[in-house]
């Protein structure tokens, strides 16, 4: 096996295997090779990181948030050092070209270690004057958190999580798809060599199970969820049972609007790269594509042609552009997508097949004549699949836009940036772009609106989601009481 692990969990400063907890196959999605073999977390072992992250917590908060913070720039250093061998870890793990691992997963999470590592002695209260008397307020963390993650972006998810409760002093238990349960592992690690405390930051493994009772565990004081809706929906029933805080980022079907004045080369970029990276495995991507009357076939032309050009293959191959899907049971269900909206009516522009004998391969694929209706306007797919739909006027295109239970994410390409900013006023969703598309630095705070979620990650916004506020009334003169 290609990436077996020390062992399948990292509790309390250390890996850590209990092989009564069932078997997971760690799956190379390119060609169905099991790369590692671990067991998905027992009662025992959710119990050990639950109160080695007890007894550890306390004294991380106490301590001067520059010590914090160091710990977490040495740890993005590790990962940076480490870079290609993560990357060439996630390309196993989840079948994306080594192309874009090499750019995208361990780098974007050693930059989310060096954000909130830089911003840990910055994270401060405020003081409030009240003529007489005063006030002040403090940020404190939540204590015990608990962080799930979903399979197209390991690393990174575990680092978006990671870093930003580590720097406001909580500690954290991360349980990592189990489709994908490598990568964290390694975070961990590079964690606890950077001098991260035992117990502040554990992975167990396990599949959904193993999240709900780590998610109901009553020493757990927040949970952040990236998954699906329907997962998103349970957890937080459990957090509000419990009336605990919850950060959920979650599914989408986000529109990106093309207006027909808009640069048609780089409007074709966004919808590639919003639809495609990742084999289109990203809950941001722009999978609604309204093109303006006038501009859509000259838009869907360029589009068929940069599409077939796309290089899919051995994503070990550092000319791959495009791998496989995560698995097998993903693979079948965006066939099934496309052929509901084939048998639907849509017009299949480009794609639409199984790529190859083995593995996981879907071409890029493209519908024109998309109606709203439709499920593939819908439903999200996380897969290659590209709905373009027409439209005519502004006022049209927002209400269409709007007319989603999501609102992950949404993208405008206009050379008129007046008209690119009352759109995205009114559009609803967490985040937009005005021509670009996906592009996520942790600076920005990322996160949805309606059913993609609730909370955010990165930027300042991340320090109000992983601390609670405290609020201090100091008297300085004699007190009035009425009897
Ligand atoms: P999923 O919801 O099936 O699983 C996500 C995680 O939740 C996994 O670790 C899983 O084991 C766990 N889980 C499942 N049931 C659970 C339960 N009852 N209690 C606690 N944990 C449980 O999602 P997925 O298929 O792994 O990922 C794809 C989905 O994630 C898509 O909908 C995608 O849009 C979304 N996603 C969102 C973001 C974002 O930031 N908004 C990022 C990536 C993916």
């Amino acid at each position: 096996m290609r990436a077996q692990p020390a062992a399948s969990h990292f509790v309390d400063g250390a890996f850590r295997e209990d092989t009564a907890g069932p078997v997971i196959r760690s799956v190379y999605p390119a060609d169905g090779s099991v790369i590692a073999e671990i067991h998905g977390a027992t009662p025992a072992v959710l119990d050990a990181a639950l109160s080695a992250a007890v007894r550890a917590q306390p004294d991380w908060a106490a301590r001067r948030p520059v010590e914090r913070g160091r710990v977490l720039l040495r740890a993005a250093e590790i990962l940076r050092a480490r870079n290609a061998e993560l990357a060439e870890l996630e390309t196993l793990d989840t079948g994306k070209p080594i192309a874009e691992t090499l750019v995208a997963d361990a780098a974007s999470g050693a930059e989310a270690l060096e954000y909130f590592g830089g911003i840990a002695a910055a994270i401060t209260g405020q003081t409030i004057p009240l003529g007489n008397d005063f006030a002040y307020t403090l940020r404190e963390p939540f204590g015990v958190c608990a962080g799930i993650g979903a399979w197209n972006y390991p690393i990174q998810i575990a680092c978006w999580k990671a870093a930003p409760a580590l720097a406001c002093g909580n500690a954290l238990v991360f349980k990592p798809s189990e489709l994908t349960p490598l990568s964290a592992l390694a975070l961990a690690e590079a964690l606890a060599q950077a001098g991260l405390p035992a117990g502040l930051f554990s992975v167990v493994q396990g599949d959904g199970a193993v999240g709900a009772a780590l998610v109901g565990d009553p020493r757990v004081a927040k949970v952040s969820l990236t998954g699906s809706v329907a997962t998103g929906r349970k957890v937080y029933t459990t957090t509000a049972e419990g009336l605990r805080p919850a950060t959920m980022e979650l599914g989408g079907k986000s529109p990106l609007i093309v207006f027909d004045d808009a640069d048609l080369e780089d409007a074709v970029s966004g919808a590639i790269l919003g639809n495609f990276y990742s084999a289109g495995q990203i809950c941001s991507n722009g999978t609604r594509v309204f093109v303006q009357d006038g501009i859509r076939e000259a838009f869907l032309a360029r589009l068929k042609a940069r599409a077939e050009a796309i290089r899919l293959g051995d994503p070990l191959d550092p000319a791959t552009q495009m791998g496989p899907l995560a698995s097998a049971a993903q693979t079948e269900r965006v066939l099934g997508f496309i052929e509901r909206a084939r048998a639907a009516g849509a017009r299949l522009v480009t794609g639409g097949t199984r790529r190859g004998s083995e593995g996981c391969f879907v071409s890029p694929t493209v519908f024109a004549d998309v109606t709203d209706a439709m499920e593939i306007a819908q439903e999200e797919v996380f897969g290659p699949v590209m709905a373009v739909l027409g439209f005519s006027c502004e006022t049209e295109v927002i209400a269409r836009a709007n007319a989603s239970p999501y609102g992950l994410a949404a993208g405008v390409f206009t050379r008129d940036l007046a008209r690119a900013h009352r759109v995205v006023a009114r559009l609803q969703a967490g985040t937009c772009w005005i021509n670009s598309y996906n592009i996520t630095p942790v600076e920005m705070p990322f996160g949805g609106v309606k059913a993609s979620g609730l909370g955010r990650e990165n930027g300042w916004a991340a320090v109000e989601h992983w601390t609670r506020v405290k609020s201090v009334h100091v008297g300085l003169g004699s007190v009035d009481a009425p009897y």
